[in-house]
């Protein structure tokens, strides 16, 4: 009997390649719709509009720009996510390395006191990246928008490794009509990745830089509001980074046999938001078991397992 379980656990369950973690929590692509500096028609358009059709968004709020506190705090409730671009947003250039730092440590510490959850993502203002934004930015951030990836990516693919500090997005444009955007999410599903638009003012000129026409806007919504029914995972930015970022950290474990059982160690990247459950699949579905802190995960109707990142550790048992 031992010698049957000795050779049918690391048989039965593998070897590094016992479970699959389902990239985009099991949709076929991801979107993520930013809006940045705090522009008060993001408040009275954007965040009705997107409340109506159950799409959550990010918020990139400029500290300084936070006039009505009270409305930002039932954004977030309402389960957007708000991000930190900076406490009056300059640019990087002639900044000292204590005012690069206070632009990010301070405008963090307000959110982080004014907000329900901390504030673990940022946006650079203007896109720009000097190295003391950057080295404030990794310290206080587990991921940072930028403005377009390595080797000009605008689309992040399931097994690629972004930079976490520079991911990449698109700009909306005055000038784009809808179809410019349906082809940006037609183009994400049809790779299966993800892709972050990023959008300032709403309608006319004074509401923002390079104002999407409301008409526009709506026509977005709708269309994504369509394709999240169909599957499409419509996301704030920190929520799908943070999925990314785990399920790259759980691929690069290497998993240790001993008595029968497999264990997949890990370590949280710091910092890192609390709560992030990855959906996991078994290859060898029903000889093998998955346990964390002693407790057996279950699989739901999806036939996905509950992995807790938290948890720093899966173990793997042959079914006896
Ligand atoms: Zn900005």
């Amino acid at each position: 009997m031992l010698l049957v379980l000795g050779l049918c656990a690391p048989a039965c369950c593998g070897q590094g390649t016992t479970i699959k973690v389902l990239p985009w929590d099991n949709h076929p692509a991801a979107i993520s719709l930013t809006f940045d500096d705090a522009r008060p028609v993001q408040l009275d358009v954007a965040v009705p509009e997107l409340n109506k059709r159950h799409l959550h968004a990010t918020f990139f709020v400029i500290v300084s720009k936070l006039t009505r506190l009270d409305d930002w705090r039932k954004v977030q409730h309402a389960g957007h996510e708000i991000g930190n671009h900076s406490l009056t947003h300059p640019h990087p250039d002639g900044l000292s390395k204590g005012d690069e730092e206070l632009q990010i440590e301070d405008a963090k510490r307000f959110l982080d006191s004014n907000f329900q959850s901390d504030i673990l993502t940022f946006a650079y203002p203007y896109a720009e990246i000097s190295a003391g934004f950057s080295y404030w930015v990794k310290r206080y951030n587990f991921a940072a928008r930028g403005w377009r990836g390595d080797n000009n990516l605008l689309y992040v693919a399931a097994d690629n490794d972004p930079d976490w500090y520079n991911l990449p997005s698109q700009p909306t444009n005055t000038q784009y009509d809808f179809d410019v955007y349906k082809s940006w999410v037609d183009h994400a599903l049809s790779i299966n990745a993800w892709t972050t638009l990023q959008i300032h003012g709403i309608g006319d000129v004074s509401t923002g830089y390079e104002p999407i026409p409301t008409a526009t806007f709506i026509s977005l919504l709708n269309y994504l509001r369509v394709e999240q029914d169909k599957g499409l995972w419509v996301a704030p930015f920190g929520e799908v980074a943070a999925y990314l970022r785990a399920q790259r950290v759980i691929e690069k474990s290497q998993p240790q046999l001993a008595n029968q059982d497999e264990t997949i160690r890990w370590d949280l990247p710091q910092p890192f938001p609390k709560g992030v459950v990855l959906k996991v699949t078994l290859r060898g579905q029903d000889r093998c078991r998955l346990f964390q802190g002693g407790h057996e995960l279950r699989r739901g109707k999806d036939g996905t397992y509950p992995l807790s990142f938290d948890a720093k550790e899966l173990v793997i048992r042959g079914r006896a």
